[in-house]
């Protein structure tokens, strides 16, 4: 395959007008397809249907220390479900506090906590001329509206392959006092599917913040998520690292299963330091009385233990992987050698990023509507919906059927050769 950038004009002129006719062609079809949002399918959300039986009106609803889970009380979790999210998250139970449905929901109002009331004493980040977010690029657009949410201003940090760039991580961090934390998503990340190196999580571990109240925002939300049991990446559990390297409050970890059981109606959780959890309870007392427990409880009997929900999400991924399968082939058969587009090929996520020459994304995205396919808005991925190259795409295998993907992936890659046509020929 010759790559575009070496080919003539009247080549590139000649290979447009075929692409356009098939374009054409399969625009005439009227599809409504959708590769936005990071949701598991209807089969995956079946796989958890067990749980809408474990608990019946003649059930026993008290949990392992007594409580009637119908009830008040109980602040921080039952027992048995900080347990199973404990060893989800590789911490504790000490160190968890279960929260309501919603990882998303923890990290906001962590964030708003600390501007209102600040870090275990410290100024409340409201009270100071500036607030700044280290944010690795690509990254979540979610986390991102927090911290714009709140005026945090954000910094870009470019992600390498081994996750954030750490020398720029240190050089921020270790000198500016307004830099009080820092988005990580450190397994199979959202978009591009990375895990972090051993090196790099040692080396958020070795920080020395010039902040006092700074803190890493670890959100796990792909820890278990693997596509491959014979492949999987691994991550060094950052509470002990930072514990161990004299950081013991340095880290927030975050956890759902959102994409384990529901969406929507998981159990979420926070796992920290004793002090940082001692600090954020006094919070909690104000705001609520407990969360759902049944939704707790029902988790537990379901799953059981985390060898139960390790061999759910063996079925998790027996779904996900031939999707996977699906888009990364299309984009290596099809794209393969023309130099117009790279992408990496992750083992676990939701997520596959893929990288157009520079100026490309938001056209191709256009593009791709304009046939029917729904693809995440072009700069997403980047604080304030800007991506300075305006070159990362944003990939979601999880939702269509795999009939549905393969017509997609046909037309992504369709719309990246004319985009991508064009802009050579510019
Ligand atoms: N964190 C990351 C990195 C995600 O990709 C998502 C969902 O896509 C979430 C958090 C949302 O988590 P939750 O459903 O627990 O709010």
């Amino acid at each position: 395959m010759t790559a575009y950038k070496d080919r003539s004009r009247e080549e590139l002129l000649q290979e447009k007008e075929l692409l356009e006719a098939k374009f054409q062609e399969i625009k005439g079809k009227g599809l409504k397809l959708d590769m936005s949002r990071g949701k598991p399918s209807e089969a995956q959300l079946n796989l958890s249907m067990g749980m809408m039986d474990v608990l019946n009106s003649t059930t026993d609803l008290r949990c392992s220390v007594g409580v009637d889970c119908r009830n008040y009380g109980v602040l921080d979790g039952i027992p048995e479900a900080k347990e199973l999210l404990a060893d989800m998250t590789e911490v504790s139970p000490d160190n968890i506090i279960i929260y309501g449905n919603s990882s998303l929901n923890v990290m906001y109002d962590t964030v708003a906590r600390s501007m209102t009331h600040g870090v275990c004493g410290s100024t409340p980040w409201c009270k100071l001329d500036e607030v700044k977010f280290l944010c690795p690029v690509p990254g979540y657009d979610r986390h991102f509206a927090i911290t714009e949410y709140f005026g945090i201003k954000m910094i870009n940090i470019p992600m390498t392959e081994s996750g954030p760039d750490m020398d720029l991580v240190e050089q921020y961090v270790n000198n500016d006092p307004s830099v009080k934390g820092i988005w990580c998503v450190p397994k199979y990340s959202n978009p591009q599917g990375i895990t972090y190196s051993d090196e790099t999580v040692l080396r958020f571990a070795r920080l020395k913040p010039a902040a006092e109240d700074f803190r890493i925002y670890w959100d796990n939300a792909y820890g278990i998520h693997h596509l491959y049991e014979d492949k999987q990446d691994n991550l060094i559990e950052i509470l002990m690292a930072c514990k161990q390297e004299g950081n013991p409050d340095m880290v927030f970890k975050f956890c759902s299963t959102s994409k384990v059981s529901f969406p929507g109606s998981g159990v979420a959780a926070i796992g920290a330091s004793k002090r940082n959890i001692d600090f954020i309870k006094q919070q909690m007392t104000i705001q609520t009385i407990g969360h759902d427990k049944l939704n707790q409880l029902r988790h537990v009997r379901f799953f059981k233990d985390i060898h139960g929900m390790v061999l759910h999400m063996r079925k998790h991924a027996d779904i996900l992987r031939p999707k996977f399968e699906t888009v990364l082939n299309g984009l290596k058969n099809e794209l393969g050698g023309l130099e117009i587009g790279s992408w990496l090929e992750p083992r676990g996520g939701y997520f596959i990023s893929f990288d157009a020459l520079p100026g490309c994304a938001k056209a191709i995205v256009a593009k791709a509507k304009e046939a029917g396919l729904v693809m995440t808005p072009a700069g997403a991925t980047f604080p304030y919906g800007k991506d300075p190259q305006d070159s990362n795409i944003r990939i979601a295998p999880s939702y269509p059927t795999p009939e549905e993907l393969a017509v997609a992936v046909e037309l992504f890659v369709l719309c990246v050769k004319l985009v991508s046509i064009d802009k050579i020929l510019e």
